[in-house]
């Protein structure tokens, strides 16, 4: 196992069967800790703090594990106004954000005309990084919008088995989604990918699979948490993903992509508090705090989840209480 460490960490890409090999280890602590080094020397001991605003839970597509899936009839849908979200985005920047992460369903009433003009308007009144994270679109509209001046797009493959890809996404074809991926990416967007642990099918060769197709695009930014099930989707009855392997692949990816922003992921937190803390010590740099207004952020249910959201300057406080108590620096 050393050696081929070594060999990852001087720059040379293992294989699949390598990777299936170390994330089966019985015992992981030598990479977690050589994980929490390479995050070290890369990143140092700062917390990258991000706002995510949750502006609009309609969506078009039927993925089968996400609770916003339009045939899911159940869910209040709800859509925050463009001169809402750009005042909501003025609240986290005033509260201390530097980045703001606009997420919603596949919602085609925000054309790309619309979404480039809240883009236009937050850059006009604050100095933050916007990240879009709306789903596929047009490759054009992915051009338009990074005109506007959006600086990231966030778009997971989720998993990068075609098979299995298939069976989840009726609206979507694993092609389509790596096609957005390096089209994003050419446009010079920071491009962010990632995945979910446990989803039906899912094999260790599956994940090792996932983690080089993060090496491949490359990615600058993954999100890999693990999957939820969602009482009102057709996996209502599937068992959640493991923390224990959620927090493998990251690590994993933090010595393929020494680099790469990697976020503590939010369904982390909801199967396991502490898993949430403990994953800054197998490689995550990045946090994400939610800034969605309440009355909606009830709504925008992916995934059952209680966490609630209060002031945002109240939380933002919290948050940097919470990292400097890993002794760590929010920023
Ligand atoms: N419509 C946007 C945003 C999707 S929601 C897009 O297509 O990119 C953001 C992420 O939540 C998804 O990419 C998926 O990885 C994750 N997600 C959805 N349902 C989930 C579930 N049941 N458990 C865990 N993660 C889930």
């Amino acid at each position: 196992m050393n050696k081929l460490l070594t060999r990852i960490q001087s720059g040379i890409l293992p294989s699949q069967e390598e990777l299936v090999y170390l994330l089966s280890q019985d015992d992981f602590s030598e990479i977690y800790a050589l994980a929490d080094r390479v995050r070290f020397e890369n990143h140092g001991d700062i917390i990258n703090v991000r706002a995510i605003l949750e502006f609009s839970n309609y969506c078009k597509r039927r993925c089968r594990y996400c609770g916003l899936n339009a045939e899911n009839k159940k869910v209040f849908r709800y859509r925050m106004m463009p001169h809402e979200i750009v005042q909501v985005s003025v609240r986290a920047w005033d509260a201390g954000y530097k980045t703001i992460v606009l997420q919603s369903g596949e919602d085609s009433w925000y054309t790309a005309e619309i979404l480039g003009d809240i883009v236009k308007k937050i850059k006009a009144q604050t100095e933050m990084a916007i990240t879009l994270s709306c789903g596929e679109l047009k490759d054009e509209s992915f051009a338009y919008l990074r005109e506007c001046g959006a600086d990231r797009y966030l778009l997971k493959h989720e998993t990068a088995d075609e098979d299995i890809y298939a069976s989840l996404h009726p609206c979507g074809s694993l092609e389509e989604r790596l096609h957005a991926l390096k089209t994003i990416k050419t446009l010079g967007y920071e491009t962010g990918s990632g995945f979910m642990i446990g989803l039906p099918g899912q094999t260790l060769f599956t994940i090792a699979k996932d983690i080089l197709t993060l090496h491949s695009i490359p990615i600058d930014m993954a999100g890999i948490g693990p999957f939820i099930s969602h009482p009102d989707t057709t996996l209502g009855s599937m068992p959640n993903g493991s923390t224990e392997l959620t927090k493998r692949a990251v690590a994993l990816t933090r010595l393929l992509l020494p680099k790469a922003n990697l976020p503590a992921t939010t369904s982390l937190g909801v199967i396991n508090a502490s898993e949430k803390d403990h994953i800054f010590s197998c490689g995550a740099n990045i946090i994400m705090r939610k800034v969605t207004p309440q009355k909606y952020e009830e709504h925008y249910n992916i995934y059952p989840s209680e966490i609630k959201v209060n002031d945002i300057l109240e939380e933002r406080k919290i948050l940097e209480k919470q990292i400097k108590s890993l002794g760590r620096v929010p920023v």
